[in-house]
């Protein structure tokens, strides 16, 4: 009998936490999509938490670590870097290993704003800088602890990656 090979796949996990600046002048980014909020997120680069998660998902998966491994938060080149850009990097590094994208699952956990009305243009912005479709949706905390309180907005995010 035939034995058939298991498919080439790799799965990978991202998180990532950025806490709510107290910088009003600071715009709120996911994804690359900027969101009207009132508020921003505290970082080094844009904040921006789906990007983060979701290159940190890509480059797990391919064994390539985290993304501040690679794009160190002390390197003043990233200093309001566009996270499109970090991802997009991210994509053309595991590419380099023979990697493709096949897809990606990303949840944003926040209190506020409300995000319902931007998740399509965030999971599109997303899906065309990595060439593969990503699905963005969101949870409320429930006003449970810090992310209740608004102090923060996490994003969880999931990847699979795919070799011939
Ligand atoms: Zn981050």
């Amino acid at each position: 009998m035939e034995s058939s090979k298991p498919p080439n796949l790799r799965i990978g996990s991202g998180f990532d936490i950025h806490p709510v600046s107290s910088d009003h002048s600071r715009p709120l980014i996911l994804g690359g999509v900027e969101v009207s909020a009132g508020f921003g997120l505290m970082g080094h680069s844009d904040a921006d938490v789906v990007c983060h998660a979701l290159a940190d998902a890509v480059l797990g998966a391919a064994g390539l670590g985290g993304l501040g491994d690679h794009f160190p938060d002390d390197d003043p080149s990233f200093e309001g870097a566009n996270s499109l850009v970090l991802l997009s990097r991210s994509i053309q590094m595991v590419a380099e290993l023979g990697w493709s994208l096949i897809n990606a699952d990303v949840t944003i956990i926040a209190q506020k704003p409300r995000l319902s009305g931007f998740l399509k243009e965030i999971s599109s912005s997303v899906s065309i800088t990595v060439g593969a479709p990503v699905l963005v949706k969101v949870k409320s905390p429930e006003h449970i602890g810090p992310l209740g309180e608004n102090l923060g907005i996490v994003a969880l995010a999931s990847a699979l990656l795919w070799q011939p």
